[in-house]
């Protein structure tokens, strides 16, 4: 396969060169029809055999039009051999008409898909997710048109502020066009960012030793070097060599703060704590700050700067297995003492005591400190559970035992 380079802005110049003789097909389909009865019209361009498919699709938002240029700009080229681009101007026609990022229901088609679905917002609101997935004709007729062409790449065009000038629309599509003559990533890339903002719910702090239903219990623990098979390389501030991946994944120290080394001794992550993380494709992502637990880009995967973390030896923190959990402090005050009779034949003995929080304990979720698990990664997770709370103060009830 040829290469193709188009680093200039005169795509269409550029395009034609790397044209090659391959029969092109210009192709124009229809996907489906918008809740008011408009076509969404898609356009196959390029090779009709290609093995490459990138499917670019503008205006999911009806308000965020301005990727249409590029769109436009592709459907007069001239891909590559081996290289299909699949085409849609407008997926929320309606949107786009009446100048709303939502379509005719008022839902928001970019969330209305299946994966991860889930009730969100109220019709009308610019984040509504939709009565259920898919429920948007819309959404439906995208869903079956990339399952049906199976892309190996699909870009969405969305917009924050401003409009795409011209000679920007070039560059875009020449990048797009690139992008397809190169093995496809691992992943999908999203250019979408954080998910909107989300307020957690308030909590009302417990101030009388009480139970409290419906809580999540997850595990944490020190990661053990001995489950990474990473090569061994020398690491600031640690004696000797460790395993790659066991200091600089996010799944190792880097992430989890502290680690139990393959000498049996404990050993933690020292900073600097904004480091820059990258996605299994290799791309940058950030924690977002108003959405705990989701990332701008993506699950980090690893460091994007490993020769600026430092580590040291000991524990992070003065917390002990079977003994401790995190919990929100807003509704379960620090130091509380916590039954939980799911652990009654562990080391607890099903009593706990709240000693640390984290950014993504939010209401009714404990996590619980425990050693590492005899089967790498194997903690257990349990819904719903009914707990006891004893705030500092009390005494725990001695009618409460195992
Ligand atoms: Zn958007």
């Amino acid at each position: 396969m040829r290469r193709v380079l188009c680093a200039a802005a005169s795509v269409a110049a550029c395009l034609t060169v790397a044209a090659g003789a391959a029969p092109a097909v210009h192709r124009t389909f229809v996907l489906g029809r918008s809740v008011l009865g408009r076509p969404i019209v898609g356009v196959e361009v390029g090779d009709p055999n290609a093995t490459r498919r990138v499917a670019v699709i503008c205006c999911i938002h009806g308000n965020e039009d301005a990727g249409l240029a590029v769109v436009r700009k592709l459907e007069q080229s001239k891909p590559p051999p081996g290289v299909a681009l699949w085409l849609v101007e407008d997926a929320n026609p309606d949107g786009v008409a009446a100048g709303l990022r939502v379509n005719a229901h008022g839902v928001d088609l970019n969330r209305n898909f299946p994966w991860h679905w889930h009730r969100y917002g109220k019709p009308g609101w610019r984040h509504y997710a939709g009565p259920a997935p898919l429920s948007e004709p819309e959404s439906r007729a995208l869903a079956s048109f990339l399952l049906r062409v199976r892309p190996q790449v699909v870009i969405w065009y969305h917009q924050a502020f401003g409009k795409l000038a011209a000679p920007e629309a070039a560059r875009h599509a020449a990048a797009v066009v690139a992008l397809a003559g190169h093995p496809a990533p691992r992943r999908l890339l999203s250019a979408t960012g954080c998910p909107p903002p989300v307020t957690p719910p308030r909590e009302h702090l417990i101030t009388r030793p009480r139970w409290l239903s419906g809580v999540l219990i997850t595990e944490y623990y020190p990661a053990p070097e001995s489950w990474f098979a990473g090569r061994l390389v020398k690491a600031r501030g640690l004696p000797g060599r460790h395993r790659l991946d066991w200091l600089y994944s996010a799944r190792g120290l880097a992430m989890q703060g502290e680690g139990i080394g393959a000498d049996g001794r404990f050993y933690h992550f020292a900073g600097p704590y904004s480091l820059t993380w990258h996605n299994a494709g290799g791309g940058p992502t950030l924690p977002c700050r108003r959405a705990p637990g989701a990332w701008s880009n993506g699950r980090p995967s690893r460091i994007g700067t490993p020769s600026k973390a430092r580590f040291a030896p000991g524990k992070s923190l003065p917390l002990t297995y079977w003994h401790d959990v995190a919990v929100d402090p807003r509704l379960i005050p620090h130091g509380s003492s916590v039954f939980v009779r799911a652990y009654c034949d562990t080391p607890s003995h099903g009593w706990f005591v709240a000693a640390d929080t984290g950014g993504a304990i939010i209401g009714p979720h404990l996590d619980v400190f425990r050693a590492p698990p005899a089967v790498p990664w194997s903690g257990n997770l349990r819904r719903d559970q009914r707990i006891y709370v004893v705030p500092p103060g009390f005494a725990r009830p001695a009618s409460l035992r195992c």
